[in-house]
């Protein structure tokens, strides 16, 4: 899969606990005042395989789970669950991600997306909107943006 940067530990600005983050490369919504405009490209970042992620992952000690962060990381949903279950079987992590998409956008789209928003305990969703800006907001840049905690895709609160 293609990544924008090191994998991350000790990570605590991207959900509860340290955690392990994840940054995948790519992403086509180019929201004005993104933080991480390096991650949009395609073609840019850099290949790793999820065997050799996985083992980079469990060399991590005392982390509660990971957190998978972008550029886009539904535009890589097979790759990216694969390694979520992986996590979660293996090391008893719990999983979180960001997504420019909403919830609904995801539901609708179903396929490898929808496969992955039902590894998740937790997502971000929505792109970030300059205009509704807001520092106070918990792990999130935006007011549009929701933090949903899930169960099976299915929403069981949101903060
Ligand atoms: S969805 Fe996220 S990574 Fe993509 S342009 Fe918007 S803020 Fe940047």
């Amino acid at each position: 899969m293609r990544l924008s940067g090191p994998l991350e530990h000790d990570n605590i600005v991207n959900g509860y606990g340290l955690r392990a983050v994840l940054w995948t490369q790519g992403c086509f919504r180019r929201c004005k005042g993104c933080q991480n405009p390096e991650t949009w490209d395609f073609n840019g970042g850099f290949e790793v395989s999820v065997s050799e992620i996985k083992d980079r992952l469990k060399k991590f000690k005392g982390q509660a789970g990971i957190t998978f962060c972008g550029g886009e990381p539904f535009e890589q949903p097979e790759d990216c669950k694969e390694i979520a279950d992986w996590c979660r079987k293996e090391l008893g992590w719990n999983i979180w991600s960001f997504s420019g998409y909403t919830y609904e956008q995801l539901k609708k789209a179903g396929g490898a997306k929808w496969e992955f928003v039902k590894s998740l305990d937790a997502l971000i969703d929505g792109p970030f909107i300059l205009e509704q800006r807001d520092l106070t907001l918990k792990f999130r840049g935006s007011r549009n943006q929701r933090l949903l905690h899930l169960k099976n895709g299915e929403i069981i609160k949101e903060e």
